[in-house]
């Protein structure tokens, strides 16, 4: 059988970077040619054009929009080559290689059930791509996010998310703090998700952020009644590069 060809690599531009926390920068970018055609809640291959930076994976934070814009969230990791360019080094104007889109964190609009996404820092990047995409469609289903930061200052949109809240009965949103004090829920997921949605037996969950976050939530789910079939997770992993090592002879 023939193997499937490789997605394209499409130039994008840098039109906006801005920090929205003390470690997550937020980048809008633009096709330069094609735009790329993804599902809500998938992710995409990001590089620079001279191939110096790592290819890293990072999950489109809007939903498709007429204009092929693309906003990422990108958490800033100690010594990291990748997060640390695109959250420090590049600028407005700078092009970026984008292909895919890759991933399965992507739902049944048709399904007809309730949602509920937990994000943890920028795992808050697909689940926005899924809760923008609800909102487009007039949130015909129930659909809660619960955003876990730290403290206020890692809340990321939480107007935007307030406001689609005040728009529409059947979105609800929650932010939680772990790391001070404030108006409840206050605690990690696991803790404070038993008060906020007890029964989660007709329910599709997504869960995206660090792989500690999401295997404690996904223990939290099933406790409360996710079936196998309805969970949905995106581990921000961190990616083995060979052809990056000296074991595999240089660079790409
Ligand atoms: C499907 C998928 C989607 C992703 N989406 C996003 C996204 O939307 N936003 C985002 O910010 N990241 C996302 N990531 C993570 C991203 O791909 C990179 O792994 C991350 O940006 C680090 O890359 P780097 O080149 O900067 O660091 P690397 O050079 O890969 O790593 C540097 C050091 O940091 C450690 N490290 C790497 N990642 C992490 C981490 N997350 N936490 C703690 N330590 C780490 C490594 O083990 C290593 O020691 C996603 C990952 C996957 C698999």
């Amino acid at each position: 059988m023939p193997l499937a060809a490789a997605p394209e690599e499409l130039p994008h531009v840098v039109v906006s970077r801005a920090q929205v926390t003390p470690v997550i920068a937020e980048l809008t970018l633009e096709p330069g040619g094609s735009a790329m055609s993804y599902l809500p809640g998938q992710y995409v291959l990001v590089c620079d054009e001279d191939y110096l930076i790592p290819v890293r994976s990072y999950s489109v934070a809007n939903a498709p929009d007429p204009t092929g814009r693309l906003t990422l969230l990108v958490t800033e990791v100690a010594g990291g080559a990748t997060s640390r360019w695109l959250t420090r080094e590049v600028s407005v104007g700078d092009a970026v290689l984008v292909s895919g889109p890759y991933g399965t964190f992507v739902a049944d609009p048709g399904a007809g059930h309730p949602v509920l996404c937990l994000a943890g820092g920028s795992g808050l990047a697909p689940v926005r791509s899924l809760a923008q995409d609800a909102v487009c469609r007039g949130v015909p289903d129930p659909f809660t996010v619960v955003f876990s930061g730290r403290t206020e200052e890692d809340l990321i949109d939480q107007d935007v998310f307030r406001g689609w809240e005040a728009q529409h009965p059947r979105f609800r949103y929650h932010r939680t703090l772990t790391r001070a004090s404030g108006p409840p829920p206050v605690g990690r997921v696991p803790e404070v998700l038993p008060d906020l949605v007890p029964d989660l037996s007709e329910h599709e969950v997504f869960i995206a952020g660090a792989p500690g976050f999401v295997a404690a939530c996904v223990r939290a789910v099933r406790d409360l009644g996710c079936r196998a079939g309805r969970l949905h997770t995106e581990e921000f992993y961190a990616e083995p590069q060979p052809w990056g090592s000296e074991e595999a002879g240089g660079s790409r």
